[in-house]
């Protein structure tokens, strides 16, 4: 059997062939050079408008990279002819392996996406024998084509987040569909101002928009005062993970004034390495850890009576009635904001300025994949760190669209990988 035999078992096209095979390159690194023609009598397509025109001329021979052989580099050698097309004047043919002006084809480039998904892009590089650059370019082709053929319809609940982007507080919006029989990245935006959300709700689309039932979002203000003009028919639901990241903060906090407060009274610093015992659920925590926390509730410390505030508030979440759970909620807040410490009072104002929003969380129950917008934010930010953090807003979101888009790929005849 000849390699041609399989190249067109695995890639055949209409008006094209191939033709001879050669070796070149060094011993040491060997390539295969597969000259392709175009079939006698078959006239070309202009690249622009698709329409077959007559031939004008041949430019110089071009090499396509092809998906490597048995470790064996393989590219297409092809003239390129140039049409006189009536409608767009002297353009080049379309080759229907070549991705517009890039030196890689497509097979090869679709070869390279499928793997940048499950290794780096660094790694694919240097597995292939390939730039990064060349990487990077094939995931973007991917997720191009992904996005411009991907389903919109039927999105009925979707979650918005943020996640931190270079240094100096500058965050990604994150728009992700979280129905549950459906669950993907959405859209990306720079920032999280009432604009980017904003650039959502444009791009998304005004009949999609009015569908939603469902809108999971933290409570940030420029998000609340979008949502109810963009979607204003959906439950907004402030999702636990959001809410309890609040907690978190707050609790950290209290917990950095009062070191700063006990070392200058000369205390012993029993709040020293406390940070995780105090922000972990319990559940989660070592034995070790468990009886560094039991002899931590022995203080009467403001940091202790504030963690003990936020695991009385996680029964919240337990409720089932909106009712009860509303009565939950205005128990706390009044015994917290009797509490004097400022952070956790902070916290109360806020969840007392939400409540409505705050109990939508119980009438969607069930209506909604709770802790997807938490699996995703994590993912993401895994996303982030395998890319060495974002360094561009374009990287971000190639990668952020490759990782969790869940995009729909072109039906081909063979897949390499
Ligand atoms: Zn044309």
């Amino acid at each position: 059997m000849q390699l041609k035999t399989i190249l067109n078992r695995v890639q055949k096209f209409k008006s094209f062939v191939y033709k001879s095979m050669r070796w070149v390159g060094t011993d040491a690194a060997p390539e295969l050079e597969v000259e392709v023609a175009e079939r006698a009598n078959g006239q070309p397509i202009c690249s622009a408008c698709g329409r077959r025109s007559p031939g004008y001329d041949r430019l110089p021979k071009r090499r396509f990279e092809f998906v490597p052989l048995w470790g064996i580099k393989v590219f297409l050698v092809y003239a390129p002819r140039r049409v006189a097309c009536s409608r767009c004047g002297i353009r080049v043919e379309q080759m229907p392996w070549a991705l517009g002006k890039r030196p890689l084809t497509k097979a090869y480039g679709w070869f390279l996406a499928s793997w940048a998904r499950r290794l780096s892009w660094k790694e694919t590089a240097s597995v292939f024998r390939t730039s990064w650059e060349s990487v990077f370019r094939s995931v973007e082709m991917a997720v191009e084509w992904g996005r411009a053929h991907q389903d919109l319809g039927g999105v009925q609940a979707i979650g918005i987040d943020e996640i931190a982007w270079k240094k100096g507080h500058r965050y990604l919006t994150l728009v992700y569909q979280i129905d549950t029989h459906c669950r993907r990245l959405l859209w990306i935006g720079k920032e999280r101002k009432a604009r980017t959300l904003l650039g959502f709700f444009r791009w998304f689309g005004t009949e999609r928009s009015q569908g939603l039932r469902y809108i999971c979002s933290d409570m940030w203000k420029p998000y609340l005062k979008v949502v109810a003009k963009k979607a204003g028919q959906a439950v907004h639901v402030l999702d636990r993970f959001h809410i309890m990241a609040h907690f978190s903060k707050a609790l950290d906090e209290v917990r950095a004034g009062e070191v700063k407060e006990l070392k200058a009274k000369g205390y012993e610093p029993v709040l020293t390495k406390s940070r995780w015992l105090l922000l972990k659920r319990p559940e989660n925590l070592s034995d070790r850890q468990d009886s560094k926390l039991a002899e931590l509730l022995q203080y009467n410390l403001r940091s202790v009576r504030a963690y003990l505030l936020k695991e009385e508030f996680q029964f919240f979440w337990h409720y089932r009635s909106p009712y009860w759970a509303g009565q939950f909620l205005d128990k706390w807040c009044t015994k917290t904001m009797r509490s004097k410490i400022d952070p956790m009072k902070k916290v109360a104002r806020m969840l007392r300025g939400h409540r409505e929003l705050l109990l939508n969380w119980f009438r969607a129950k069930g209506q909604l994949s709770s802790g997807v917008v938490e699996g995703f934010n994590a993912k993401a930010k895994l996303t982030s760190r395998k890319s060495y953090g974002f360094r561009t807003f374009r990287g971000a979101e190639i990668a952020l669209y490759h990782a969790l888009g869940a995009l729909p790929e072109p039906e081909v005849t063979h897949r390499f990988c």
